[in-house]
């Protein structure tokens, strides 16, 4: 067995370490491990492979590093949504299902956002994507929980790569109507 990928057993189904090259996992809370159902690959290791109940993270396998309500020096006074450091080029997923609002670089929420994806739940909130090096989705489109909405990157206002998740609820201004992304 290949210990490229490690799994964790800590229950069924068994929680694959989606983890950053050199994390062991140990460090992460469990709910922010995304589920998988573990299946061998070539070398043994797991393939993700998300189940039903949800999505954990918008960056699978990656968590929150500059949280939600942080003060510092943006414009709101605190930070308007979780950051997830990440590699450019790493996957940013759809939460819940959802329907894309806006697709573009920029956004109506700003230029700072960069390239980024603004989608809206059933329930009416809005999540924003921003600094994304990639787009794979259109403004209209439907997403299911999963779905790949583009590439993490540094586009807009960064020091480095990472996504940059906010979301909102009506009427969606910037800082008064942010609120500690859930789903
Ligand atoms: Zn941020």
């Amino acid at each position: 067995m290949s210990t490229r990928t490690r799994c964790l057993s800590l229950s069924l189904p068994i929680l694959c370490g989606l983890l950053a090259p050199g994390c062991d996992g140990s460090e992460l809370a469990e709910a922010e491990r995304t589920p998988c159902i573990a299946v061998s690959d070539e070398e043994g290791g797991c393939q993700e492979e998300l189940l039903a109940q949800g999505v954990s993270s918008p960056v699978p396998g990656y968590r929150v590093t500059t949280p939600f309500g942080k003060p510092g020096p943006w414009a709101a006074g605190y930070h308007t949504g979780d950051d997830y450091a990440s590699p450019t080029g790493t996957k940013a997923v759809a939460i819940t299902s959802a329907r894309v609002i806006e697709a573009a670089y920029p956004t109506s929420w700003g230029a700072a956002y960069g390239r980024a994806a603004i989608i809206q739940s059933s329930d009416g909130r809005r999540y924003l994507y921003a600094h994304l090096s990639r787009l794979d989705v259109s403004a209209g489109q439907k997403l299911s929980a999963g779905q790949q909405i583009g590439l993490v990157g540094t586009t807009g206002n960064v020091t480095g790569p990472h996504l940059h998740f906010e979301m909102r609820v009506s009427p969606y201004r910037y800082g008064t109507d942010s609120r500690k992304p859930t789903w």
